[in-house]
C-alpha cells in the first residue's frame, strides 16, 4: 500500500461514516461532524498537492457550507441531500482511480530494469503530435529520471481505468486552439488527481486565462520547458511524503484536553497531552512536537513560566506556541508575547478555528525549517543538515543495522563552467541532484555537500547494494544530455562509498568515503570506489 493510500483511507472512512450518520438521524451536530471530516479530507489533498481532487472536494465543501444553517435547518431537504450524495460518490471514485495509478507499475516496460525498491516509478503522459520538436528531448530526460512515459496524440483516446501523475501538453501550432482547450478540459474532468502541465504557452493574459479555465495547473512558456517540467515533477514526488503534524497539549483540565484532542484528530493532527507541566521537558524531548498548545493557568506554574523554561533549550527556541486562556490578563499576555507566543485562543475554543490556527502555525514553522536546511539551487539538504541527519541516524542505529555513505563530485567541473558558462554549470548540478532524488528512496538522505559535491546516505544497504545503485546512476548521468546555447553536452561524476559499521562514526564514514572518492579521481574519474573493499 502506498503512503498515499494509507494516509487518505482513514480520512475517507471517517467521512463516509459521518455522512451515513447524518443521513440516518439528520441532526445539526452530525452535520457539523460531517463538514469537519470533509474539511479534513480537503486539507489532506491539499497537502498531497492533488489540485484536481482538491478542487472537487472544495466544491463539495462549498455546497455543504451553503446548507450549514443552524439546528432548525436540519435534516436538509431530500433534493439537497441527493445532490451532496452524488458529489461525495464522485469524489470517492476519483480518489480510487488516483490510488490505482499510484500503485507500483508493472515492469514489462522495455528499457526499464531498475530494482523496484530503489526507484520511484511514476507515470507521465505526453500529449503531442508524433515527432513534436520538444518530445524527444523531454521524454528522454524524464525517462532518465525514472518516470514511465507514454505519448498520446491529441485525438487519441486515453485509458479509463488508470490516471497518470502528470499530463504534459504540447500544442500543435504556436497556440492552443479551441479543440486543444476542449481536450484539456475533458482530461481535467476525467483525471481529477492528475497535474496538467501546458508547454509552449504564449505570455498573454488571454491565453493564460483560457488554459487556467480549462483546468491546467502549470503554464510553461516556450523558453523554459525541460528544466521547469522536471523540477515541478520532482517537487510533486517530494511533497507526498510528509510527516503528520504533532501537537503537545499542556493543559490541566481533562475536559478541555478531550475537546482539543478530538478536534485536532479530526483534522488529521496527532497530539499528546500533558496535565502536569513538571514533565514538560522530558515529554517534549520524547515527543518532538511541531507546536505546543499551552494552558495559561495550571498547578505548579503558569503556561508562561513553563514556556520560559522550554525556550532556554536550543531545540525549542523557535517552536510555535499557542496559549489557551479563559481570562484577559493583559500583563500575562504581554509577557507571553515577549516569549514568542504566536497566538492566544480563548476557551472554549472553536474546534475549526483551533485546527486552522494550529495547522497554519506548523506549516509556517516547517517552511522556515525547510528553508534553513535546504539548498536553494537543488532543493536538497545543505551541508550541515545532511551531516546532522547522518549523525541522528547513527545515534538511533541498532546492532545489525547497515548503511552506506557516499560522496560524489562532478568531474572536471571547472572546465564545464569555463566552456559553457556558469548557468549551464548550475543546470548540471541541478540535474545530478534531481537524478538522485528521482532514483533513490524516500528514506535515503541526499545532500548538496559543497559546490558540485553531494553526500548520500543509503539506509539498509550493504556496500555492494550501494555500489550497484550508485554505479547505475553514474552510468545514466554520464549519458544524460545537458542543453546549452548551441547543442547538448555531457558530464560525469566520481564517487566513493564507505559502509557502517566498518566505519562507525559520521566523521569516519565521510572521511573514508572522501578518500575513496579521491581514489576514483586518481583512477581516471567517472567511476565509483568502495572504502575498505580490499579488506574482504
Ligand atoms: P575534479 O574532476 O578533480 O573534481 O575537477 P573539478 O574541475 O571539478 O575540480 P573542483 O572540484 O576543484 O572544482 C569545483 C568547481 O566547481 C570550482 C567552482 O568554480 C565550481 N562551482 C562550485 N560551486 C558552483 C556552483 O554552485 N555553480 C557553478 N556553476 N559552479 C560551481
Ligand atoms: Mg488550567
Ligand atoms: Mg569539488
Ligand atoms: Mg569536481
Amino acid at each position: 500500500m502506498s503512503s498515499f493510500e494509507r494516509s487518505i483511507d482513514a480520512r475517507l472512512r471517517s467521512l463516509e461514516e459521518r455522512w451515513q450518520d447524518y443521513q440516518i438521524n439528520g441532526t445539526f451536530e452530525q452535520f457539523v461532524e460531517f463538514t469537519l471530516a470533509l474539511n479534513c479530507v480537503t486539507e489532506h489533498l491539499n497537502r498531497l498537492k492533488l489540485p484536481g481532487l482538491l478542487r472537487q472536494c472544495e466544491g463539495l465543501e462549498g455546497a455543504a457550507l451553503a446548507l450549514f444553517g443552524d439546528g432548525s435547518s436540519h435534516p436538509a431537504d431530500a433534493q439537497s441531500l441527493a445532490a451532496l450524495d452524488r458529489q461525495i460518490r464522485a469524489i470517492f471514485s476519483a480518489i480510487q482511480m488516483a490510488q490505482k495509478s499510484s500503485a507500483p507499475m508493472d515492469r514489462r516496460d522495455p528499457g526499464l530494469h531498475f530494482n523496484e525498491e530503489w526507484t520511484k516509478l511514476r507515470s507521465i503522459w505526453l500529449v503531442c503530435e508524433e515527432g513534436h520538436q520538444w518530445y524527444a528531448n523531454l521524454s528522454q530526460q524524464l525517462g532518465f529520471f525514472g518516470f514511465r512515459i507514454t505519448r498520446y496524440d491529441w485525438n487519441e483516446v486515453t485509458p479509463e481505468d488508470s490516471s497518470p501523475m502528470v499530463i504534459v501538453f504540447m500544442p500543435t501550432s504556436s497556440d492552443y486552439g479551441p479543440e486543444e482547450l476542449q481536450l484539456i478540459q475533458q482530461l481535467r474532468t476525467k483525471y481529477v488527481a492528475t497535474q496538467l502541465f501546458c508547454l509552449g504557452v504564449k505570455k498573454t493574459l488571454e491565453a493564460m486565462v483560457e488554459l487556467g479555465r480549462a483546468g491546467a495547473d502549470l503554464l510553461i512558456q516556450a523558453d523554459q520547458q525541460t528544466a521547469t517540467v522536471l523540477g515541478r515533477v520532482l517537487e510533486l514526488i517530494q511533497t507526498q511524503e510528509q510527516d503528520a503534524y504533532r501537537v503537545l497539549v499542556v493543559e490541566d483540565s481533562a475536559t478541555a484536553v478531550k475537546m482539543i484532542q478530538r478536534s485536532l484528530s479530526q483534522h488529521g493532527i496527532e497530539s499528546t497531552a500533558l496535565s502536569n507541566p513538571q514533565h514538560l521537558l522530558t515529554t517534549a524531548d520524547q515527543y518532538r512536537p511541531d507546536l505546543v498548545l499551552m494552558d495559561m493557568y495550571m498547578p505548579h506554574c503558569t503556561g508562561v513560566e513553563a514556556m520560559r523554561v522550554l525556550r532556554q533549550l536550543p531545540a525549542y527556541q523557535s517552536l510555535p506556541v499557542v496559549y489557551l486562556s479563559s481570562e484577559t490578563d493583559m500583563g500575562m499576555w504581554i509577557e507571553a508575547l515577549r516569549l514568542g507566543g504566536d497566538q492566544f485562543l480563548s476557551k472554549p475554543v472553536n474546534p475549526v478555528f483551533l485546527a486552522a490556527v494550529v495547522k497554519s502555525k506548523i506549516e509556517r514553522h516547517r517552511d522556515m525549517l525547510r528553508a534553513s536546511q535546504h539548498d536553494s539551487l537543488t532543493g536538497l539538504l545543505n551541508h550541515s543538515a545532511s551531516k546532522g541527519h547522518l549523525n541522528q541516524l547513527l545515534a538511533a542505529s541498532q546492532p545489525g543495522d547497515q548503511l552506506c555513505v557516499a560522496m560524489m563530485d562532478i568531474d572536471h567541473f571547472k572546465s564545464v563552467n569555463d566552456t559553457y558558462g556558469h548557468p549551464v554549470g548550475d543546470q548540471v548540478i541541478r540535474s545530478l541532484g534531481w537524478l538522485l532524488k528521482g532514483r533513490l528512496r524516500s528514506w535515503d538522505i541526499i545532500g548538496r555537500y559543497g559546490g558540485e559535491e553531494f553526500l548520500v546516505v543509503l539506509r539498509n544497504a550493504s556496500l555492494d547494494d550501494a555500489y550497484s545503485v550508485l554505479d547505475r546512476i553514474r552510468a545514466d548521468f554520464a549519458s544524460l544530455p545537458h542543453e546549452h546555447g548551441n547543442g547538448v553536452m555531457r558530464a560525469t561524476f566520481s564517487g566513493g562509498i564507505a559502509s557502517f559499521p566498518l566505519y562507525a562514526s559520521g566523521n569516519e564514514l565521510t572521511e573514508a568515503a572522501d578518500n575513496a572518492l579521491l581514489e576514483a579521481k586518481r583512477r581516471g574519474r567517472n567511476r565509483i570506489e568502495r572504502a575498505g573493499a580490499d579488506l574482504f
